[in-house]
């Protein structure tokens, strides 16, 4: 049986890439080839570009309503396949089917928001700014807009970019991860369904050297990357040298603070969750909590929770979560937490080397608990990405603020306490952009942004939400005066003609 090839979305329709560099795209539940991935040609990246630009002459023009109606349709057509596109990614990226659901929904959501577009577009007026003169401010889009997407959520992050740039009025290429590139160019497919002019959107594959033809072309306006830190740098660095707008949403170390009047069996639930859901492949994920006080005292029930969790593949409904995505992302993980042991920290359950019967090739690693970690090791200041917890014992929360403001990363964090002072006090002071106040994954909802801080973004407006829609425009602002009549004299002095 032959392979099934990506196609890549250019000028309008899907087509096999003429490449002959390829990747397998395998299922991380047992390493079948589900698909092989092109890597585009330098050819088929400029031809991307070429109908993008072409079509935003057009697309520009239609009225922001009528662009909303389109998003209305792909609302439509996005829930009516919400199942069927969260089967596609859980395969390709091993998530339980009800995680993979959510990945769709949420960014479903945004899609929702997109369909609010001409209002999100409105500009200001101030009337009489002078005598008989008033000024506005419109916003336009920008030309072509380039999205580069991480594996970990296929539906989601594409979902933040090209339905809002697009809804703008720009037009959008789109480089998903090669690691599941099926994701994606469905949601490209219902795109076109839902009626969405041909080129507006462009898919093309590859890796870094795709990328880097992306932020050097002359006509890409705009890059919207989500990844990995030392990638967002490579990219914010060159996008920016070339003097593109560009948003790098980066990797983080999350941090959970519990307060010794928190609910025990609420911070047991919402830690196990936040740390080793998607098998701790979230951008917003808990990789640290930070036990203040007494409630150092538990770790031993936190042990205990660790030990019944236990993966599965997608369809299995009992799953906590699924396989990492590959085979050297599960390396890697099993490397740190040797490190973190070598390092001295107290490894309270190690359930990683795991198995799961009839899927023994799978990249599974079992939850792994670790208590008594230090600031300096390595297994704090690197993002582990994968179902690994790190409790670290503080006595204060002054301490615990003091702690994680000194962490490069700031995606997101929370608190569990009974008290609304300290609570305050930790969304007041701390140094984060997405705080939950029992809560332990906060991530907002389209109407507002995803607001990362630190060395977890680079760039200056966010995603979604209001700061999406400044980021994929421009302003434009005009100051205006109608005559009833000519006059006599040339009045050349500006303060006067104004007065
Ligand atoms: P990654 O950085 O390896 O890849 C992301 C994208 O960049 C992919 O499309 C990939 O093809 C491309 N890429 C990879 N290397 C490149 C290079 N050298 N030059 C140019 N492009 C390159 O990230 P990943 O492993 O796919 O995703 C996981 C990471 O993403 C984690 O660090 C996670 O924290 C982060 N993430 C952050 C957020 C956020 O909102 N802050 C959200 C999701 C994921």
């Amino acid at each position: 049986m032959s392979i099934r090839q990506i196609p890549l979305l250019l000028e309008g329709s899907f087509q096999e890439s003429a490449s002959s560099e390829r990747l397998p795209v395998r299922n991380p539940a047992n390493q079948e080839v589900l698909a092989e991935v092109p890597f585009a040609t330098h050819g088929e990246v400029n031809r991307a570009v070429a109908a993008a630009k072409e079509a935003f002459k057009s697309w520009r023009e239609v009225p922001p309503p009528a662009r909303a109606r389109i998003m209305l349709s792909y609302q439509h057509l996005l829930k009516a396949h919400h199942d069927e596109i969260a089967e596609i990614l859980a395969k390709e990226t091993g998530k339980t089917f009800a995680d993979a659901r959510g990945d769709v929904w949420r960014g479903i959501e945004v899609v929702e928001h997109a369909c609010n577009i001409s209002s999100l577009l409105m500009g200001e007026t101030v009337e009489n700014v002078a005598n008989g003169i008033d000024t506005y401010s419109m916003i336009q889009p920008l030309g072509v807009c380039v999205g580069i997407t991480p594996f970990n959520f296929p539906a989601m992050i594409p979902l933040w970019m090209f339905p809002l740039a697009i809804a703008c009025g720009n037009t959008f290429v789109l480089k998903p991860s090669e690691q599941d590139p099926m994701t994606p160019t469905r949601l490209a497919e219902l795109f076109l369904e839902a009626g969405a002019p041909k080129n507006v959107l462009q898919v093309v594959h590859g890796g870094r050297d795709q990328v880097d033809q992306l932020l050097a072309h002359p006509d890409v306006h705009a890059i919207s990357f989500v990844g990995s830190a030392p990638v967002a740098e490579h990219i914010y660095r060159t996008g920016t040298h070339n003097l593109k707008r560009v948003q790098c949403f980066a990797g983080a170390k999350n941090h959970m603070v519990v307060m010794p009047d928190a609910q025990p069996q609420q911070v047991i639930n919402n830690l196990i969750g936040a740390s080793c859901g998607a098998a701790g492949q979230r951008c917003m994920a808990i990789s640290v909590a930070l036990l203040v006080g007494e409630s150092k005292n538990l770790v031993p029930q936190l042990a205990e929770a660790f030990k019944v969790m236990r993966p599965g593949v997608w369809n299995d409904s009992s799953a906590a979560y699924g396989p990492v995505i590959s085979p050297k992302a599960r390396q890697r993980i099993l490397d740190l937490v040797q490190i973190g042991k070598d390092e001295g920290a107290t490894c309270v359950f190690d359930g990683s080397q795991v198995t799961v019967p009839d899927h023994e090739t799978g990249n599974w690693v079992g939850p792994v608990l670790f208590s008594g970690v230090k600031a300096d090791m390595q297994i704090y200041r690197e993002e582990i990405f994968g179902p690994v917890l790190l409790c670290m014992e503080v006595d204060t929360l002054e301490d615990a603020i003091a702690l994680m403001n000194a962490n490069p990363f700031g995606n997101g964090c929370s608190i569990f306490t009974a008290s609304g002072a300290a609570a305050r006090k930790f969304q007041h002071e701390i140094e984060v952009g997405q705080v939950g106040i029992n809560v332990a994954i906060p991530v907002p909802l389209p109407f507002f942004s995803f607001t990362g801080w630190k060395k977890s973004f680079l760039g200056d407006l966010h995603a979604y939400g209001k700061q999406g829609v400044r980021f994929y425009t421009e302003t434009k602002t005009i100051t205006s005066r109608w005559f009833d009549e000519d006059i006599a004299h040339a009045a050349p002095n500006m303060t006067i003609s104004l007065k």
